[in-house]
């Protein structure tokens, strides 16, 4: 029986170069960087010193339609466009984020994209990698650690323990650790408090380790972190506590991003990987900006749809890193499209050129969400096996009608040669579109304006509610000087508005945000419109079940 081989089938099979032959396609110095293994390496902060006078090479987004149970397949676009680039003769490159082991140990299975379209070694990348999520989840646990002695030795802060906002992390979807009480068992175990754990991507240290852009603004970002605030209502910060420069210490490798290869051997930066509802969901600033360094095109990820991911990546990131992307590639898939006009996930083989007509009103207004930008686009449509060629026409024509080119990739099945026409579409986009990018705000506008021009030109919400304690909120935060900050939405990711059943492009419905939580350190504002789970659970059928290692220590399992 002809079998559908697995993503680990297929990266298994790869034969992978020695990462210094990587290193040699790009023309780095002996110096700049260390081998993690054979094929892993870090490089050196030192190559963006070095080669500060150079010419960045074109950013390439990749964002996508709001996501759906069906996937679409954002990263195997991602790396399939990488490959395609390369395949016509382009020196490109790849920065993605790294995956967090909750979702691979949950649900996802592997996050290296998929099909032909991955980066390897899949394994390592999905696993420990490089170790730095564990220095992150270090440096986060270490300045819980801190702060609770500095209380246990006599709280010269006066910090008071009912309003410390500072909780510790892990790496793993892990409910039972969302609310714990710590500091049991008497005068010499610590003072007890309550606290609760959240999962390492969701920790600022993430946020602010992706943000920065060399060590000295690392450290500059980890001392205005909010632990806690004092008996007055104050915030006390890590520079308060003086411990900015051992954070930095325990972050000095992993603020150096990891090079890996793609299976056809295109250079990938892997680095970082924020949540995308409380934090801004991309890779490192310093692993965009060195592949712009080191490649002639780079091809870039933001986390869910456009309005979370791109909108961020847009108005966060490109601001802190000064970088301004050449192109978007927006993701859709048929399916998706269907499941957003309509059809539940079990009827998506059948045909249905109508609920694709309905679906495809997402895809619009996303679309509008890149021009809003003033950003050249192209539509990428990630083919599965199940869409018919009256679908992919449907679809073609409807974006060709509203002035964009949809082009058909097959990354997932053929890698970059399946990207050859996306690759080369992108390129001539780059040269003859007008470029006319700028944020959706500027930094001075206040929290309200931030929040509104975000929900009304991305969302397409009619207005924005806050409530009263939001309203709270805002006079003291810009009583502190957090006015400026850009904000990072936290809202759904399955519903351009804020209630996730709203599927298509809602009409009609304003937003509200319940509650804002100051990221200083990372440098903004998240104004929440929902619960956020910061501290996923795993479900009834992990996908750590399917998972084992074989005698000769091979992985098994992991997607
Ligand atoms: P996202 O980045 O949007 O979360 P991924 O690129 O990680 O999505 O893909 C999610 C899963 O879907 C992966 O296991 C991948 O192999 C699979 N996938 C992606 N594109 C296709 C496709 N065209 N056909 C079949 N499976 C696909």
């Amino acid at each position: 029986m002809n079998e559908v081989k697995t993503d680990i089938e297929i990266a298994q099979e790869c034969i992978m170069k020695p990462i210094s032959e990587i290193i040699d396609q790009l023309s780095l110095d002996k110096d700049d960087w260390e081998p993690y293994g054979k094929y892993k390496a870090k490089i050196s902060l030192d190559v963006l010193e070095r080669l500060h006078t150079k010419e960045d090479g074109k950013v390439i987004l990749v964002t996508a339609i709001s996501p759906t149970p069906a996937g679409e397949g954002k990263s195997t676009v991602t790396v399939g466009l990488g490959q395609g680039l390369t395949k016509i003769g382009k020196n490109a490159m790849i920065a993605l984020r790294e995956p967090s082991l909750g979702p691979s140990m949950g649900i996802k299975g592997g996050a290296a994209g998929g099909g032909y379209s991955q980066v390897v070694p899949m394994e390592d990348i999905n696993l420990h990698f490089t170790g730095d999520f564990h220095a992150i989840t270090t440096a986060h646990n270490a300045l819980a650690a801190l702060l609770d002695n500095h209380i246990h030795q006599g709280n010269t802060l006066n910090i008071d323990v009912r309003r410390v906002v500072w909780k510790r992390v892990v790496d793993l979807n892990d409910r039972a650790l969302r609310q714990v009480v710590i500091g049991l068992g008497g005068p010499v175990q610590g003072v007890p408090r309550e606290t609760g754990f959240d999962i390492t991507v969701a920790s600022e240290i993430m946020a602010i380790l992706c943000l920065a852009n060399n060590l000295q603004d690392l450290k500059a970002r980890l001392s205005k972190v909010v632990v806690a605030y004092n008996f007055a209502q104050q915030p006390v910060t890590v520079k308060d506590l003086g411990v900015e420069g051992a954070l930095t210490l325990l972050l000095k490798d992993a603020i150096k991003p990891n090079l890996v290869q793609t299976l056809e051997g295109t250079p990938a930066l892997i680095h970082g990987g924020p949540f995308a509802n409380i934090a801004h969901g991309c890779n490192s600033v310093i692993a965009t900006k060195m592949a712009a360094k080191l490649a002639d095109y780079v091809v870039t990820e933001a986390g869910f749809g456009a309005d979370l991911g791109a909108e961020k990546f847009l108005n966060i990131k490109a601001r802190y890193a000064k970088l301004k992307p050449s192109l978007v590639v927006v993701v859709a898939t048929v399916r998706a499209l269907k499941m957003h006009g309509g059809v539940p996930k079990v009827e998506l083989k059948q045909e249905n050129g109508e609920a694709l007509k309905l679906g495809i009103d997402n895809l619009l207004k996303h679309i509008e969400t890149i021009r809003a930008f003033g950003l050249p686009l192209v539509v990428a449509i990630n083919k599965f096996i199940t869409d018919t060629e009256e679908e992919i026409k449907i679809l073609q024509n409807l974006c060709k009608e509203h002035g964009v080119e949809a082009v058909l990739t097959e990354v997932w099945a053929k890698g970059g040669e399946g990207a050859s026409e996306l690759a080369q579409r992108c390129v001539s986009l780059i040269d003859v579109e007008e470029n006319r990018f700028e944020h959706l705000y500027p930094l001075d506008a206040s929290i309200q304006e931030k929040i509104e021009t975000i929900a009304r030109k991305v969302y397409g919400a009619s207005g924005v509610e806050f409530t009263s304690k939001v309203k709270r909120q805002i006079a003291s935060f810009e009583k502190e000087g957090w006015g400026e900050l850009p904000i990072c939405m936290a809202k759904t990711q399955y519903s351009l508005s804020d209630d996730p059943t709203r599927l298509g492009r809602p009409k009609d419905f304003t937003i509200t945000v319940r509650e804002l939580r100051p990221s200083v350190g990372a440098g903004f504002i998240v104004a929440l419109t929902g619960d956020v789970m910061t501290m996923p659970g795993l479900p009834k059928q992990p996908a750590a079940l399917r998972m084992d290692v074989s005698e000769d220590g091979k992985a098994i399992g992991l997607f």
